[in-house]
């Protein structure tokens, strides 16, 4: 498999994946809002087996209990979102996630959809066709 690499604003941490992403979305939730500071993040997901850090350390934020935002402690940047058991019926154990656009070229994602639309912010303006929905 073909390996990819990305990592965070400073390149402290850079991390490698096998193969393309399995699946990717816009996320508008506030949690994500906040926690990277944009209107929305895109989010990939490869099998948890098919991710690593391959430099350096990743930190972790816990605000919601069993969700976890992995992130640069030198420049900040969010790279990673993993959940603990199951949240919402889904084990989300199996996959690893990671901000698409930490991705050293982020063209080669394939965003399917644009989840909590109902956090949208007003002035985003979505013409891409894709599907939304009201949460995930
Ligand atoms: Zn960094
Ligand atoms: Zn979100």
């Amino acid at each position: 498999m073909k390996k990819l690499n990305g990592g965070c604003y400073c390149g402290a941490i850079r991390f490698q994946i096998l193969g393309p992403p399995v699946w990717s979305a816009h996320c508008h939730c506030r949690s994500c809002q906040l926690a990277l500071g944009g209107a929305f993040v895109t989010w990939a997901k490869v099998a948890a087996s098919d991710f690593a850090i391959t430099k350096g350390t990743l930190k972790t934020v816990e605000k919601t209990p069993g969700i976890r935002r992995g992130f640069c402690g030198d420049c900040g940047t969010t790279l990673t979102y993993s959940a603990q058991g199951e949240v919402g019926g889904q084990d989300w154990s199996a996959d690893a996630w990671f901000s698409a656009v930490a991705l050293d070229d982020p063209s080669i994602i394939e965003p399917s959809a644009h989840v909590f639309v109902s956090h949208q912010q007003p002035w985003i303006k979505l013409a891409d066709g894709l599907p939304t929905f009201q949460e995930f």
